[in-house]
């Protein structure tokens, strides 16, 4: 059985959000409902609505930066009660038995997971995501959110802080190590936020210098715009670790060229492109390309409790649902400051 939510649609591929409905499943045994208040707009969210990653499935519901309070719980359900601060991030199921599963990083499944939306559950069943006033999800891929965070700047953790996070902690960001974050969009300012609060020595490369302020408050150190032809001479052999965040094509030779001996670059923004490098610039310095992707439950409930800790989330601009045709093009024009958050209340009951 299933009842009919409110929702933001978009009936094909680029078309503008319609407020219209979704069917959503009644709560099962392990099941949580959750009354959506907050979805953030993630870049991956107009990459899979516009097919730019290929071809999706429509009508779409996006969102999986999703904050929101738990309205019913099925009978076998353990880890949640009614009335708690939870949230959902980009898959809502896994196998459960294959060794990255076993090993708490679900994102990596073998059989594939089943994302939040533009996908279907193991039966089959089309996923519809946060865009809406509800959504169902099983217990074991809902995140409690603590206490100290508001819900509405919260959302935007469930994605850009996890995807900044994990490959953080992953290649040891922290005291003595010098990062760079490539981009200062809705990952870019959650990854310079959590690599000081690491430790790290961190420095901004964004396009311009128009965000240099927003980013040295955040806590970078240093901040460069890489349309200054004297930047990557400059940088050479400066960073351990650099975390591009750019959604489009990018120079990774002259990238490569900043990194000190032994040291990664890794790709968390997925343009549309493949990108190309020359093997002579990992060689010398014996340098790394690499990429991540979000996290997995466990690692996100630590990023939650990390952010919560050290006073840490994302920076909003919040709308109503009649404004994210609007906000996506905003996005794509790194028009925004730094992450929009849809307030569901405002999708209409039709
Ligand atoms: P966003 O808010 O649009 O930020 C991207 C930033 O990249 C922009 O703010 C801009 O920063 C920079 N940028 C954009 N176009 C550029 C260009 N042509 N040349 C150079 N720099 C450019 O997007 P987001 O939500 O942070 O997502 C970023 C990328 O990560 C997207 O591709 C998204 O799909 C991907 N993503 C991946 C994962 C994962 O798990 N791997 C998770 C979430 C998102 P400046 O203005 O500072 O230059
Ligand atoms: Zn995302
Ligand atoms: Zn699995």
């Amino acid at each position: 059985m299933t009842s009919t939510v409110p929702a933001l649609v978009t009936p094909s591929a680029s078309a503008p959000f319609e407020a219209s409905t979704v069917e959503v499943r009644d709560v099962g045994a392990h099941d949580v409902q959750i009354d959506v208040a907050y979805a953030g707009i993630c870049h991956s969210d107009i990459h899979q609505v516009r097919e730019e990653w290929g071809p999706a499935l429509f009508p779409m519901v996006p969102g999986h930066e999703i904050a929101g309070i738990v309205s019913a719980i099925g009978d076998g359900v353990t880890r949640y009660a009614v009335g708690d601060r939870v949230g959902v991030g980009c898959f809502v199921d896994s196998c459960r038995e294959c060794e990255n599963c076993l090993a708490g990083e679900e994102q990596f499944c073998l059989k594939g997971n089943v994302p939040t939306y533009n996908g279907r559950q193991y039966s089959g069943e089309p996923t519809y995501g946060g865009y809406s006033r509800r959504v169902v999800v099983d217990e074991n891929y809902v995140l409690g959110i603590p206490e100290g965070l508001a819900l509405d700047a919260a959302a935007p953790l469930l994605c850009a802080g996890i995807t900044t996070y994990s490959p953080l902690k992953h290649w040891g960001a922290g005291p003595g190590t010098r990062v760079a974050v490539v981009g200062m969009g809705g990952l870019g300012h959650m990854g310079v936020q959590i690599a000081h609060a690491l430790g790290a020595h961190v420095t901004v490369l964004s396009q311009t210098l128009s965000k240099r302020e927003d980013g040295m408050r955040l806590g970078a150190d240093e901040y460069y715009a890489t349309s200054d032809p004297e930047t990557f001479s400059r940088l050479r052999g400066s960073f351990d670790l650099i975390i591009n965040t750019v959604s489009a094509d990018v120079d990774v030779d002259a990238y490569l060229g900043t990194l000190r001996r032994n040291g990664s670059l890794v790709f968390v923004g997925l343009p549309e492109d493949a990108q190309t490098f020359r093997v002579g610039s990992v060689i010398g310095g014996r340098r790394s390309i690499a990429g991540s992707n979000i996290g997995g439950i466990r690692e996100t409930q630590e990023m939650l409790d990390f952010c919560a800790e050290h006073g840490i989330a994302a920076e909003i601009e919040l709308i109503d649902a009649s404004h994210v045709n609007e906000a996506y093009d905003r996005v794509v024009r790194s028009d925004v400051r730094y992450r929009f958050v849809i307030d569901t209340a405002t999708i209409p009951a039709s």
